[in-house]
């Protein structure tokens, strides 16, 4: 971002898989922004209370004070006293996040949403992909891949759990590239035990 825009509000999006220092680069640009005296607040779905329960922190432990909140619309009521608003793990609060962050955009203020671009199948995880659609600015980041050392833009779930939604750390994901990503295969194996035997023959 070489040339910042002026009288106008824009949203940047921070995306990538786990592991890629999504919420690192957040917290970078929101600190870069309080050190030029801006009002910075950031707000994170309360769903995700993995370490703290009102601050946003990274795998490697860096901290913000932080605003949960339940559903995106929430957002609008805490907002007017800041210059820039930072959403963390935004794929949690689904595609009401979507008309928040154009509105607030709208009235002014920088927005910078961080979130999974993809789910544990290696879908695209709204709103994210929505988001990077309307957002000025899209930084997709890498990690490295934990099974051969490549760069790795998928989340390989490690355990065996049937909701798209499951928040944990190192324990129950690894960073995978597209050559190493298994979806779910546990789940798979079950899809074809249930799945119904093949009709004998066509009318
Ligand atoms: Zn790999």
């Amino acid at each position: 971002m070489h040339h910042l825009p002026h009288d106008t509000g824009w949203i940047e999006v921070i995306t990538g898989c786990m592991f890629s220092g999504k919420t690192e680069e957040l917290i970078r640009r929101l600190n870069r922004a309080r050190y030029a005296k801006q009002r910075v607040v950031i707000f994170k779905p309360s769903i995700d209370d993995r370490y703290s329960a009102d601050s946003v922190v990274s795998h490697s432990k860096q901290k913000l004070q932080a605003i949960s909140v339940k559903v995106a619309k929430d957002i609008t009521d805490h907002v007017d006293d800041y210059d820039v608003i930072g959403i963390d793990e935004a794929q949690f609060l689904g595609e009401g996040v979507v008309p928040v962050a154009e509105r607030l955009a709208d009235s002014g203020k920088r927005v910078i949403v961080a979130g999974l671009d993809q789910d544990f199948l290696g879908r695209p995880f709204h709103p994210i992909p929505h988001l990077m659609a309307v957002a000025e600015y899209v930084t997709k980041n890498l990690a490295i891949c934990m099974q051969c050392g490549n760069p790795a833009d998928r989340s390989q779930r490690l355990i065996r759990r049937d909701a798209t939604v499951v928040v944990g750390g190192t324990e129950s994901y690894e960073a995978r590239c597209r050559r190493c990503f298994t979806p779910q295969p546990i789940e798979q194996e079950r899809l074809f035990e249930t799945a119904p035997p093949p009709a004998a023959s066509a009318p």
